[in-house]
Formats: structure tokens, sequence, C-alpha cells
């Protein structure tokens, strides 16, 4: 059994870029943990968001944590490296999921660059992409995540409060992940792409 932690800034990120590859692990009977950073206060005025990342952690019985930097004000410094080092003591994860650093939301570049402190002594690394993600971002590592993209979609739609957001949609969600299938020659599947930062084997 393996232990698998993915750390988002926001509550939907996590949903947004790797739930497929999580539901796949927890099927394979892993201890599934997820650490969202933030509470997500900056991205809505109504319903409290932590209650939609318990709802969709649920949906997967992953662990969930939450921590409580202030959103849009996340450091790359001390602050957040010390998090995600108590969370790495804690858990000891075999594999670790942290958002993409190319990124146009300030919060998941510095979540980034926190996490490569942070996980420094985790061997294996693998950043994944949300919907602010660079076009620049350049997958290497993909998991066909097709018997769980359903899942997937459940999950980000229990994100209500973001709901009224274009990339929430279930044809935004199914397009990235069917065009990342395409990019590998996989026809009629669904796929969630990484940046393998680091695969100790
Ligand atoms: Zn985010």
């Amino acid at each position: 059994m393996k232990t698998i932690l993915a750390i988002g800034p926001h509550p939907d990120d996590i949903e947004l870029g790797c739930f497929g590859t999580l539901s796949k692990f927890k099927d394979s009977g892993d201890n599934v943990n997820i650490l969202v950073l933030t509470k997500g206060e900056g991205g809505t005025t109504e319903g409290d968001r932590t209650e939609e990342s318990r709802a969709s952690a649920k949906l997967i019985d992953a662990n969930l944590y939450f921590e409580n930097l202030k959103d849009r004000y996340i450091s790359e410094g001390p602050e957040t490296i010390s998090i995600i080092e108590k969370y790495v003591e804690l858990l000891k994860p075999d594999i670790v999921f942290i958002p993409s650093g190319i990124d146009t939301h300030q919060d998941h570049r510095t979540t980034y660059n926190a996490a490569l402190v942070g996980c420094r002594l985790v061997q294996e690394l693998y950043a994944y992409e949300t919907p602010s993600t660079s076009r620049n971002f350049a997958p290497n590592f993909f998991v066909d995540i097709t018997d769980y993209v359903d899942l997937k979609l459940k999950a980000v739609k229990i994100h209500s409060t973001q709901g009224g957001k274009g990339y929430m949609a279930d044809r935004a969600v199914k397009g990235l992940a069917q065009y990342r299938a395409f990019d590998i020659l996989l026809n009629d599947r669904y796929v969630e792409g990484f940046d393998a930062i680091k695969v100790i084997k």
C-alpha cells in the first residue's frame, strides 16, 4: 500500500488537477490524503468551501487536512514550507502531487516553490495542471482516468460556489481529459497529464 498526498492551494484545485488519479490510487487500496492550504475565502462570498472539499474527499474516502493560510497571499517562504514539511513528516508519503509552477495564479506558483523544498525528501513528485496553468505546461507523465472521469466530474460539481466559472463545466473538465488522451494518441480515453518533477525508483 502506498501513501499518496495531494497538495492544493485552494478547495477545488485537487479535484480539477488530479482527482481521477487519486480515485485510481484509492481503488488500488492506497492511502489517499488531501491537504488544502487555504479555505478559499477569496473565491467566494457565499457558502463554505471547506464543506465542498469535505464532500468531494468523501467520494474516495480520502483523509482531508485544511490549513489556514490566507487565500491569494500564500508565501513561498518558511511559513508554507514548514506546513508542507509537517505533513510530509506526519504522513510519510511515497508520492506527492502539487500544482504546476507555471501558472497565472500567484498562490499556485508559491505553493509549487514551497513544495519543492518541503518535499525534497519525497521519492516521487508530480505537478498537476489547473485552469490557470500556462499553455506552456508540457506533461510527461499520464494517467488513464477513463474509469474515474465520472467521479471526477462529480467531485468538481460539488464545488457549487464555483459553479458559474466556465472551467468547472462538465465539458471543460472532460474536454481537457480528452485532449490529454489525444495528445498521446489514445482514442476514446480520458487522461490526466502531469509534469514528473522527480521519480526515484
Ligand atoms: Zn487554486
